[in-house]
């Protein structure tokens, strides 16, 4: 199979296909996509050499479980033991032991196929299309928020951050009926927030301030940022992760008692459910898609500054990748 490994830089390699053992499926990758952790992790903000990838849809190929072979699914990242204190205390995400798919210690989903145990499996249902279910791991991050802080149906959102996770997380939170505003530094992208009805403002430009403040900046100084513009009482949700901190005066949080929340990977039934409903909508957030015999390029694609989602289709062996609607750019090959 094809695969995209990182060790000593990128390269697309050819190697045999994985084999599964008890409690685990093989899946037959149809489409991943590329996150800035991917991007972080070729530099180093995890010591991983292997596959790269952990955002992908495809379809059951080999299980344990034979209901569950044919079944198009999406799949969660992290791998626990099941037997841990944390696990058996219902928090297998924060697992002793755990390994996390293309980040530590479990081969990515930047192949044909990927194995994962069956518990990581969610069924796709059959109105949501690949190019939507594989945006659910990243909206799945968006939707935790919810599931960590109670926002209020009055209270007023920032969200720090016009990129793939900043757009998806101000759209979960305004699928709940609040008032969100998307700070960022690109126009064409904040565009795609104000034609989904969201308020939109250059970080410079926005001098109010609000309860709840969400950084997807996926940079140091958005902690910073957030801090200028969280109310006292309110609560800031830090959701990026990068390689090199900054040094900080925290002194704000103590004086306003600001409510700080670490916020990484979510809840997969819910983030698949907005999608089927219609109430995030992902088409925009395409930049590109790239077929498989081109994993390198479609990286480098999504290393460029301020780029959207980059997506890798598996499904044509050679040739010309599929292509959707909206402004994702089409790439023949
Ligand atoms: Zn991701
Ligand atoms: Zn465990």
């Amino acid at each position: 199979m094809r695969a995209l490994v990182f060790k000593d830089g990128l390269r697309e390699v050819d190697m045999p296909i994985p084999e599964i053992t008890m409690g685990q499926a093989l899946v037959r990758v149809t489409l991943a996509g590329i996150c800035n952790t991917d991007i972080e992790v070729t530099r180093g903000y995890f010591a991983y050499t292997g596959i790269m990838g952990h955002e992908f849809v495809g379809v059951v190929e080999d299980a344990d479980d034979p209901d569950l072979i044919g079944k198009r699914v999406v799949g969660e990242i992290n791998v626990s033991c099941g037997e841990c204190p944390t696990c058996r205390g219902g928090n297998p995400r924060h697992c002793e032991h755990v390994k996390a798919m293309g980040i530590n210690g479990w081969p990515g989903c930047f192949a044909d196929y990927v194995v994962l145990p069956e518990c990581n499996l969610h069924v796709v249902p059959d109105s949501v299309s690949d190019h939507q279910a594989v945006f659910v791991e990243p909206l799945a991050a968006g939707v935790e928020v919810m599931e960590q802080v109670h926002i209020r149906p009055s209270d007023e959102v920032v969200v720090i951050g016009d990129g793939k996770l900043g757009l998806l997380t101000a759209q979960a939170i305004h699928a709940c009926g609040n008032r969100v505003t998307v700070l960022g530094k690109h126009v064409e992208k904040l565009q795609i927030a104000r034609d989904l009805g969201m308020d939109v403002s250059l970080v410079a430009d926005f001098v109010d301030t609000v309860d709840v403040v969400v950084d997807c900046t996926g940079n140091p100084s958005g902690m910073e940022t957030a801090m200028a513009m969280v109310r006292p009482k309110g609560t800031i949700v830090l959701k990026s992760t990068f390689k090199q901190g900054a040094p900080l005066n925290l002194t704000p949080i103590v004086r306003n008692e600001v409510t700080c929340v670490g916020s990484r990977c979510g809840p997969f039934p819910p983030a698949l459910r907005l999608l089927e409903t219609g109430a995030i909508v992902t088409e925009p957030l395409i930049e590109a898609i790239y077929p498989a015999h081109q994993m390198e390029a479609a990286f480098e694609r999504a290393c460029t500054r301020g780029s959207l989602k980059v997506l890798i289709d598996f499904t044509c062996s050679q040739g010309s990748g599929e292509v959707g609607a909206g402004k994702m750019e089409r790439l023949h090959f």
